[in-house]
């Protein structure tokens, strides 16, 4: 469907890049002995649920967001993993560094998709499906993984085109071929349109993105309220100016856990806390960022939710300094009600400086090294630290950790048995949360547009 004048459209060329199965790909990547076998990450325990499936493991109905009790029903012979936080950034990392290689005007909507806004490439690069065979290759040659691009002149075409072009598929809607494309599609395929709002135009009688576009729009204003019907009208007449936003800042880091059973000790919760500090000074470090604020989140059981966070006298990426405040934030919090849910997370995020290890009078920059000789603990932490995450990056995350991440049952990196991913409950503050780690970007990411729920919006 590539147009023949291309170069001649006086439009826009957007480009919706999204990674196959993202999480399950690296896992694949990383494990020779994963290939062609079912492979589903996720939250392992009682309430997890399923984050990213292999094709092969979709192939037996899995799919993201579904309960993991759901998807080990379906295929007892999968390969079940806890997702490595850690790797996933530093792919996206990658993969995101190529994108600009293109274009700065990269709009990241998680870690795993991001439009490109081509339009003012083309004289250099050539037209958008020739950027995109280009894109598709590198990203294979230099990070292991499969994209699958869609191509149009608008946001939402061009994700969906990406979409129905999966796996490892390139997709290009031709100027003027867009209503011919988007016509016929179920109307589900529209951005915002989730199962609610989709029983309400099926009672308009719309079952096709054609269909509400004939509606008059006083009609499905009527229906859907003045925002969203408008929007929608619009969407499926191929109405959307919306611009590609070059990448947001990422306002936080995070990792949260909702426990099997609410548990009200504290030195359980103080080694739970130490994990997941653990955790999150890993991802900072992954992303090149470092914090100057942690926050800690506690919810009991019953939903009553805290959040305390402390400043840091300096920016940090290390885990004794990241588990260190959230430490010191639990200690004055009252655990006796019985903890359901337990998060850490690093904000007020800055680029981490190139030569940070080099300042001297470092004290004042770390928390963790009060007390001692200035700058030599710092430095002494941050080699751990580094040295963690290349075994971590080799053997695994279960492979090495500090001593306060061991359990009664030997060392704990990452719970087996805890809940990863989306909306198995709900966060009655923020309403909508993830109850998984804290995803700034994905969050950040509405004004792209609603996410369709339903969607298979596999990372
Ligand atoms: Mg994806």
């Amino acid at each position: 469907m590539i147009g023949p004048d291309d170069h001649a459209a006086p439009g826009r060329v957007v480009l919706h890049v999204d990674l196959d199965a993202f999480y399950a790909s690296v896992e694949v990547r990383d494990d020779a002995a994963l290939r062609g076998r079912p492979v589903v990450v996720g939250g392992l325990g009682p309430r997890g649920v399923v984050a990213a499936a292999s094709y092969e493991a979709r192939r037996f109905g899995i799919r993201s967001a579904m309960p993991m009790a759901r998807a080990r029903r379906a295929c007892p012979d999968a390969v079940f993993l806890a997702p490595r936080f850690a790797a996933y950034e530093e792919a996206s990392r990658a993969v995101m560094a190529i994108l600009h290689d293109v274009t700065p005007l990269v709009e990241p909507l998680s870690l795993d998709e991001a439009f490109l806004d081509v339009t003012g490439s083309l004289r250099r690069l050539g037209p958008g499906p020739e950027i995109a065979r280009s894109l598709r290759a590198r990203i294979r040659e230099e990070t292991g993984l499969v994209a699958s691009v869609g191509i149009a002149g608008t946001k939402m075409l061009a994700k969906i085109a990406s979409d129905l072009s999966k796996p490892d598929g390139l997709l290009v809607v031709a100027p003027g071929t867009e209503d011919a494309f988007l016509r016929p599609l179920p109307i589900r395929r529209l951005w915002g349109v989730g199962p609610a709002t989709q029983r309400r135009l099926a009672a308009l009688g719309v079952s096709t993105v054609g269909d509400l576009a004939d509606l008059p729009v006083d009609a499905v204003i009527r229906s859907l309220g003045p925002s969203v019907g408008r929007h929608l009208h619009d969407l499926a007449n191929n109405v959307d100016d919306r611009p590609v936003v070059p990448e947001r800042e990422v306002k936080s880091i995070g990792h949260e856990e909702t426990f099997p059973t609410d548990v009200d000790r504290r030195d359980e919760l103080e080694r739970h806390l130490a994990r997941m500090g653990d955790r999150v000074a890993a991802r900072l470090r992954a992303a090149g960022v470092v914090a100057r604020t942690v926050q800690l989140k506690l919810r009991y059981g019953d939903f009553r939710t805290l959040t305390r966070s402390t400043t840091l006298p300096g920016a940090t990426d290390r885990t004794a300094d990241v588990t260190g405040a959230a430490r010191r934030l639990l200690a004055g919090l009252d655990v006796e009600p019985g903890v359901r849910l337990l998060g850490v997370s690093g904000q007020n995020l800055a680029r981490r400086p190139a030569v940070q290890e080099e300042l001297p009078f470092g004290t004042a920059d770390r928390p963790a090294a009060v007390g001692r000789r200035p700058g030599r603990r710092g430095r002494d932490t941050r080699r751990l630290d580094g040295a963690v995450d290349a075994v971590r990056s080799r053997f695994g995350d279960a492979a090495v950790g500090s001593a306060a991440l061991l359990a009664p049952g030997g060392l704990v990196v990452d719970r087996r048995g805890s809940l990863w991913g989306p909306a198995s409950e709900q966060d009655p503050e923020v309403g909508a949360g993830p109850t998984g780690p804290t995803r700034s970007r994905r969050r950040g990411a509405g004004g792209a547009g609603g996410q369709d729920p339903e969607e298979d919006r596999e990372p």
